[in-house]
């Protein structure tokens, strides 16, 4: 009987799970969506403590790590800045992968006689996939945070090493499936999957970053559905698979909106070759130029203006500019002016990252327009701000077959008359590479941190 409570507890947590993450898909219901999904792990939390067998369980060490667990994702949460979720996000997946690899083993010690095929594969998987999720979510972790180079790595036979390592721990793998109890394959298996997952990651750099976390959270569910297996908890089963499937369709999305190929993210060792800010402006030793312009002289410019796309990036992230963002918009609108927002898919350092930010400052959702939409829109606007975005607005992406990012759709700004670009110097973006914008004749860039530019942009504009 109380086997069937607990069943159904886990049943309306799953849905809850599913109802939350429906939720998530938009901007609005959002925080609500991520309420209703933590109301369904609170329950699922509860029904397993309920079903404990008191006898054979440590309560007071369970409690314990309940309670410093919850403490620290508590502080974390509250500390993060936007800009630092994807690492935080990262360093979630890992311990996620980490803490279904070290369960699903410490299974094995229980058995005496080797335990059947329905325990051990989970078991084996559940390793496998936990143990490099852990390891190359760190690794990714490191990259993002930059204790680490975030550019590809590679060397010499990079591929076949990792086509080897593959190899063998699927060897190992089956050798733990056939002998559970015999520890010198397990082990090796461990070590094995830590390898892997440090090395597949390693040659990912750059712009791929985000899809590489992305992958590495579905790997995560995809371990704690192994777990929810060996311990046969539905609960883990169903959430495990519901991050295991989120995860993929996102990695999927964001491939789309960068055209490129799983395949190529993660063996294409993406913006490896590029140079630096040393390069900038500099093309076959020719110099380009490019236009600055002041804040009083760009609001002269806007004021004429009767339509104003602003494309937020990364940068207005770092410089938390969005408040200042949305005062520029309300002064242009009162003046008479449309305000758009054009959000391109992987704007920022996550998706939805340009969302969160806008609707922090109550920017109305029906002003913020998707990459398809607002394109056409381009060349009837009269002026675009670029806001610290870089890699989604570079030409170069729909015309230079030869650059890294050729075939990634991006914001088509430089179809608009005039198009000014708020940036602190002419470095590259994520990406690593030149950006062609600047250099057009209708561009102009207004150099500066993004809140101190739109702040002065306000304040020309009440002088006008
Ligand atoms: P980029 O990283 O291309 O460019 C950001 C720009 O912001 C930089 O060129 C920088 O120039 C400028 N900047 C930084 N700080 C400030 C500041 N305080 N004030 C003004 N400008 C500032 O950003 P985008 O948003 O255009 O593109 C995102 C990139 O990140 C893409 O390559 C994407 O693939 C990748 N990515 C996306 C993720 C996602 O899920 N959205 C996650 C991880 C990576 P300067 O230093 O001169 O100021």
């Amino acid at each position: 009987m109380a086997e069937h409570i607990e069943n159904i507890v886990y049943l309306i947590a799953a849905s809850l799970f599913i109802y939350g993450l429906k939720q998530l898909g938009s901007p609005r219901t959002a925080p609500q969506g991520n309420f209703v999904a933590s109301v369904g792990m609170l329950l699922a939390i509860i029904a397993v403590l309920v079903g404990l067998d008191a006898s054979r369980s440590n309560l007071i060490l369970i409690f314990a790590a309940l309670v410093v667990g919850s403490a620290i994702g508590m502080i974390v949460a509250h500390r993060v800045k936007m800009t630092g979720m994807p690492q935080m996000v990262a360093l979630f997946n890992g311990l996620g992968g980490a803490a279904s690899a070290l369960v699903a083993s410490s299974d094995l010690a229980r058995y005496t006689d080797a335990p059947g095929l329905v325990t051990t594969i989970p078991i084996v998987l559940s390793t496998l996939i936990g143990t490099l999720t852990f390891t190359g979510s760190i690794l990714a972790f490191g990259k993002l945070q930059e204790l680490v180079t975030g550019r590809p790595v590679t060397y010499p036979g990079q591929k076949v090493i990792n086509a080897l390592l593959l190899l063998g721990a699927v060897v190992l793998s089956v050798l733990v499936v056939r002998d559970p109890l015999a520890m010198p394959p397990f082990v090796a298996l461990t070590i094995v999957a830590a390898v892997l997952g440090v090395t597949s990651v390693l040659p990912i750099g750059g712009a791929d970053m985000p899809v590489v976390i992305s992958l590495l959270n579905s790997y995560s569910g995809l371990a704690a559905c192994a777990t929810g297996f060996v311990l046969q908890n539905n609960a883990l089963i169903i959430s495990g698979s519901l991050v295991g499937a989120s995860g993929i369709i996102l990695t999927k999305i964001m491939c789309k909106a960068m055209n490129r190929s799983l395949a190529n993210v993660l063996f294409g060792a993406f913006g490896q070759a590029q140079g630096g800010p040393a390069s900038v402006g500099a093309e076959d030793g020719v110099q380009k130029t490019y236009r600055s312009a002041s804040p009083d002289e760009a609001a002269m410019v806007l004021d004429t203006a009767t339509l104003v796309v602003v494309v937020p990036g990364y940068g207005m992230a770092v410089a938390q500019a969005q408040h200042q963002v949305r005062e520029l918009d309300k002064s242009l609108q009162s003046r008479g002016v449309e305000v758009l927002y054009g959000i391109h898919p992987v704007a920022g350092r996550m998706p939805g990252h340009m969302n969160v930010l806008l609707a922090e400052a109550d920017v109305p959702y029906e002003q913020l327009v998707e990459m398809e939409s607002i394109n056409p829109q381009f060349p009837r606007a009269d002026v675009v701000i670029v806001i610290g975005a870089n890699d989604v607005t570079n030409p170069a992406a729909r015309s230079d077959t030869s650059s890294p990012i050729y075939g990634m759709p991006i914001l088509d700004v430089d179809r608009a008359r005039s198009v000014m670009i708020l940036k602190r110097s002419m470095n590259p973006g994520f990406a690593g590479i030149d950006n062609d914008l600047f250099y057009k004749e209708n561009a102009m860039m207004i150099f500066g941190d993004a809140k101190d530019t739109v702040t002065k942009l306000v304040s020309s504009l009440k002088d006008l």
